[in-house]
């Protein structure tokens, strides 16, 4: 039998265990695909319920503060030693700058001068003053509704309790390295030092309370190719060193306590999914080109991070298709300089050629917001000073990233993309700005590209409806589905109350995207779509159907958009898309789309959301 439970704990502090009914199944994010099955290995997370609380005399004041500030030398010795044995051969070799961030942080002005101000004047002894400090920092991190700097301060966090551990005289390290065979590690959190040390061949699986897609499980995770869910909320209180766990790292469901059926069952799922995608690795190398012969479809992936180049290339994408280049600037106080961008962006170029690199200038607003820019509190801010608007508005800021984007732009095949365009005075603007930055550029000497290819997103309805009025102004338009679906459809991407109304197949989206293609197709200019939309296989044909140019997607996605093109005519496409144009609802579309695809490969396609 099969419950689903909330947010029922097993144990609650000091508690005694309680029974968990068996195949209990929670929900997280899967963000490393793959299943284990094995035992629990419970990584203790340090209560700071068990820090000795004194208060000092002026005169143990000057001791105290040495007192921590050796502890955090310590640290620091100890997380050099860590980063030592990240050689580069070690599969987190490319992830070692993560500790180097950890080292950093052991001394970050909120963390390290925030304790020992408490120490020196509210006269708390060390291990009071940094968990005090530490419990501050994580709420107010906790109250800003953005992922990305919940991360980072879960990274000072990290610090602040290796810190903790060695005034408390407790070992600082989690037995990463002594984890028996077939485990399943469990913890709250996991820090980059203890992936460093973990022996990949004994962890079948990690399952974390918190952490979301860029949390450093995630990418940790990834490159270690160890499955991973991670934003569980409340796994470690509920399981116990020993219990057996399935960890679905494709569906991001974890199941305690399993029955022998049930394991028999995942088993078998893990050896047909194991076969599965390592079968749909080898469509990765080759083109996207239908059937017939009919279509070539270029596939492109979408990162954030540089460090998301390798798994990109590894699945075989033709390029990247959108940069997401704001979270070079969240999470921080200061802006990144034009150097630092540059950087990144020659980084990426670099990596892909010859393929083409398609740079988003800075998307911030919305959801994401910087501390570095002081952007006003807004009552919608979906619909505020966002992106171009924004950019337009912070002319030096924004012609910083032109400058970092046009130089980077000269070492390979590099395009720039314009986000939420809504109108022509918005392009204009922009352009008269590219201008002056490349006759900058040219004026100090500096390299630059003179003619990189400008593109825009369109995800606002109004760009659509002037889709031939921006069309002649650009050299490709590329559709965000996921902004142009909450606009077109008034549903912000970001309630989970009205989640359920927000369908890509919906005839609304379908006449939008249709729209776009025929402007793109009337003035020469390519159609790409980047949006979620373009990397789940129930789309795919009626895409291939609608002529959009390329398709943009996660990188895991890849592989399998490309069998599903190879696999599919051209002229069924046509038909599909014909046909899908005559229902009425999302709901049939979804019904034809699916029978279409289940009629010609049983079994396939939809194998790992099953
Ligand atoms: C989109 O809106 O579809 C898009 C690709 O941009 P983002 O998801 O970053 O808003
Ligand atoms: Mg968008």
């Amino acid at each position: 039998m099969i419950q689903t439970i909330g947010d029922k704990n097993r144990s609650t502090h000091g508690a005694s265990p309680m029974m968990i009914p068996e195949n209990t199944m929670i929900k997280g994010v899967g963000v490393s695909v793959g299943i284990g099955i094995g035992q629990v290995v419970l990584l203790e997370r340090l209560s700071t319920d068990i820090c000795p609380c004194r208060i000092l005399t002026t005169a143990e004041v000057p001791a105290e503060i040495a007192r921590f500030e050796e502890a955090v030398d310590s640290a620091e010795k100890r997380l050099n030693a860590i980063k030592g044995q990240i050689d580069g051969n070690h599969p987190l070799g490319d992830h070692s700058y993560i500790l180097d961030t950890h080292i950093l942080l052991l001394r970050d002005k909120m963390l390290y001068e925030g304790t020992k101000r408490a120490i020196e004047q509210g006269k708390q002894n060390a291990e009071w003053a940094i968990s005090e400090v530490m419990t501050k920092i994580t709420s107010a991190f906790d109250s800003i509704d953005d992922e990305y700097l919940k991360e980072r301060a879960r990274d000072v966090h990290f610090v602040g309790e290796r810190v903790l551990r060695i005034l408390l005289g407790v070992s600082s390290e989690r037995k990463m390295h002594q984890l028996p065979p077939n485990s399943i590690l469990v913890a709250h959190d996991l820090s980059p030092a203890d992936a460093a040390q973990l022996k990949k061949e004994h962890v079948l699986a990690i399952a974390t309370d918190v952490g979301g897609r860029t949390s450093h499980t995630a990418i940790m995770s990834r490159s270690l190719k160890i499955p991973a869910v991670t934003g569980l909320e409340k796994i470690s209180p509920m399981v116990q060193t020993g219990d057996t766990i399935i960890v679905d790292g494709s569906t991001g469901l974890v199941i305690l306590n399993p029955d022998a059926e049930m394991i028999f069952r995942y088993r078998q799922r893990s050896d047909v999914l194991r076969n599965y995608h390592q079968s749909l690795l080898a469509f990765g190398r080759l083109p996207a080109v239908t059937r017939d012969g009919g279509r070539k479809i270029q596939i492109l992936a979408n990162i954030e991070l540089v460090d998301e180049i390798e798994i990109a290339v590894a699945h075989g994408c033709e390029g990247i298709g959108l940069f997401r280049t704001e979270y070079l600037f969240l999470g921080r106080e200061d802006l990144p300089s034009e150097e630092e961008q540059f950087e990144a962006y020659r980084a990426v170029v670099d990596r892909n050629k010859p393929y083409p690199v398609t740079i988003r200038t800075l998307d911030i607003g919305g959801d994401k917001i910087a501390s570095s820019l002081k952007m006003p509190s807004e009552t919608n801010p979906a619909m505020g000073l966002r992106a171009i608007r924004l950019c337009l508005n912070l002319k030096s800021v924004f012609k910083t990233q032109l400058r970092a984007i046009l130089r980077a732009a000269h070492y390979g095949n590099c395009r720039m993309l314009i986000p939420m365009i809504s109108c022509i005075t918005e392009i204009h603007s922009t352009k008269k700005i590219l201008e002056e930055v490349k006759s900058e550029l040219a004026s100090e000497g500096v390299e630059h590209c003179d003619s990189i290819k400008l593109g825009i997103l369109v995800e606002v309805p109004s760009a659509v409806a002037i889709a031939d009025l921006l069309a002649r102004e650009v050299d490709f338009l590329s559709i965000g589905t996921n902004d142009l679906i909450q606009y077109a459809l008034a549903i912000d991407r970001l309630n989970e109350h009205v989640n359920y109304l927000y369908d890509t197949l919906h005839p609304a989206v379908l006449r939008l995207i249709r729209q776009v293609v025929n402007a793109g197709q009337a003035f020469g200019v390519s159609v790409a779509m980047c949006g979620e939309m373009a990397g789940d296989p129930v789309n795919v044909p009626i895409l291939v159907g609608l002529g959009l140019d390329e398709l943009s997607m996660n990188a895991l996605s890849i592989p399998l958009v490309k069998k599903l093109i190879r696999s599919i005519s051209y002229d069924d496409c046509l038909d599909l898309t014909h046909q899908a144009f005559q229902m009425q609802s999302a709901q049939e579309i979804h019904e034809l789309i699916e029978k279409w695809i289940f009629d010609r490969f049983p079994g396939d396609f939809f194998l790992s959301q099953q």
